[in-house]
């Protein structure tokens, strides 16, 4: 790979172009500034968007704050689901003792996102929609998912790239929240001018083969107002991130799984994080559970159906054994 002049300037770049800053106090407001232009970014808590202007890499003219408007925050908790406002931070999250007892896959999950900082400032919202990292993307070439007709991480440096679901593009979702939400059934709430929809967590990300260019649906001005939980008293949640370092990392491979406690669990959800472009789901390895006593057999069954299908890349068939011994793990920590 060849930098050009142009390119080594890009990645040196630390300051965004100009742009207006907007500041809505209904969602109505905010998507009628954003009709309006149709050259707008919304800004939660700017974890990831403020990154993308400083380095040129995404120029909208309008930026459009969504902090000021009070619709986007706080929960609600009746009939058996909890509310929660897409301006929750990921520190609310895995400081509320509620949520640690009844949804502690996502409690986990908010827990090992990035540094107490970011979690401070980052959003629930803002974490499942996100961009993908991979560096090629992120960087001064011409993708697939930038447009372009070629996978730089196919014959370059995959290590972190997917293991299931890629077609021609390779990237992994980056959302710990994501694989928890999948896991114990949630659903967004999404506002566009067309009104209100409610739809699972799980068709929120869209695979390469759906669309290579966007990771989600929301690219076209919708906002998310909240996420909806349900049940969670009477279920049973876990969720393990596997990282190359300690201190704050990406995901190599995350599992998230729920289920209904007993000798004989049921109602099993088991969901990849890292391996794929969008939370992995696991059916058969669900149903083979369904009822069963978590023995030793069962387990080193369900681990082994866990990896059918995996295509790893040049670089990472590590993460088929790492995805193997996270179910294994995974499934241990629940029978105890
Ligand atoms: C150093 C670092 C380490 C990180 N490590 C991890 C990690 O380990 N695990 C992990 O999961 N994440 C990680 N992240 C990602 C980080 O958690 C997310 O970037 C953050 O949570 C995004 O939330 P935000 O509120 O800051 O979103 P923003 O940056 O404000 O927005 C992100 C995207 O979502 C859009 N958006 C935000 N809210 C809405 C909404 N309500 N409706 C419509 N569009 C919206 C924005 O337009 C933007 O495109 C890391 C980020 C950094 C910088
Ligand atoms: S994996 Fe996807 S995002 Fe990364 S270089 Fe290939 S096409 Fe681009």
């Amino acid at each position: 790979m060849i930098l050009t002049k142009e390119s080594a300037n890009y990645i040196s770049l630390d300051e965004p172009k100009s742009f207006e800053l907007l500041h809505p106090r209904s969602v109505d407001e905010a998507l009628g500034l954003y009709t309006e232009e149709r050259d707008g970014a919304y800004l939660a808590g700017g974890c990831d968007l403020l990154d993308q202007l400083k380095n040129q890499w995404n120029n909208p003219r309008r930026v459009i704050n969504l902090k000021e408007i009070a619709g986007l925050r706080g929960r609600e908790d009746a009939n058996g689901l909890l509310r929660l406002g897409a301006l929750t931070t990921l520190a609310e999250l895995e400081h509320d003792a509620a949520i640690r007892q009844r949804y502690r896959a996502l409690s986990l999950a908010a827990s090992r996102v990035a540094t107490p900082q970011i979690r401070n400032a980052g959003t629930l919202g803002g974490n499942l929609l996100q961009d993908g990292r991979c560096p090629y993307y992120r960087g001064p070439w011409r993708c697939y998912r930038a447009g372009g007709i070629v996978c730089d991480a196919h014959h370059g440096i995959n290590t972190e790239h997917a293991i299931f679901g890629g077609d021609r593009c390779y990237i992994v979702s980056s959302s710990d929240t994501a694989t928890a939400l999948t896991a114990l059934d949630a659903s967004v709430v999404i506002r566009g001018r067309d009104g209100e929809r409610r739809i699972p967590v799980q068709e929120l990300f869209m695979s390469p083969s759906q669309d290579i260019l966007h990771m989600h649906q929301l690219h076209d001005g919708r906002i998310l107002t909240a996420i909806e939980l349900p049940g969670g008293v009477a279920r049973r949640s876990h969720f393990i991130k596997y990282t190359m370092r300690n201190a704050w990392d990406f995901a190599l491979a995350s599992i998230a799984v729920a289920y209904n406690p007993g000798a004989h669990p049921t109602g099993w959800r088991i969901v990849l994080g890292g391996v794929a472009a969008t939370p992995w789901r696991l059916p058969k390895v669900e149903r083979m559970l369904e009822g069963a006593a978590l023995d030793d057999a069962t387990i080193g069954a369900a681990a082994r159906a866990a990896i059918e299908g995996a295509e790893p890349l040049a670089h990472n068939a590590y993460k088929v054994g790492l995805v193997q011994k996270l179910v294994e793990q995974a499934l241990r920590e629940s029978a105890s």
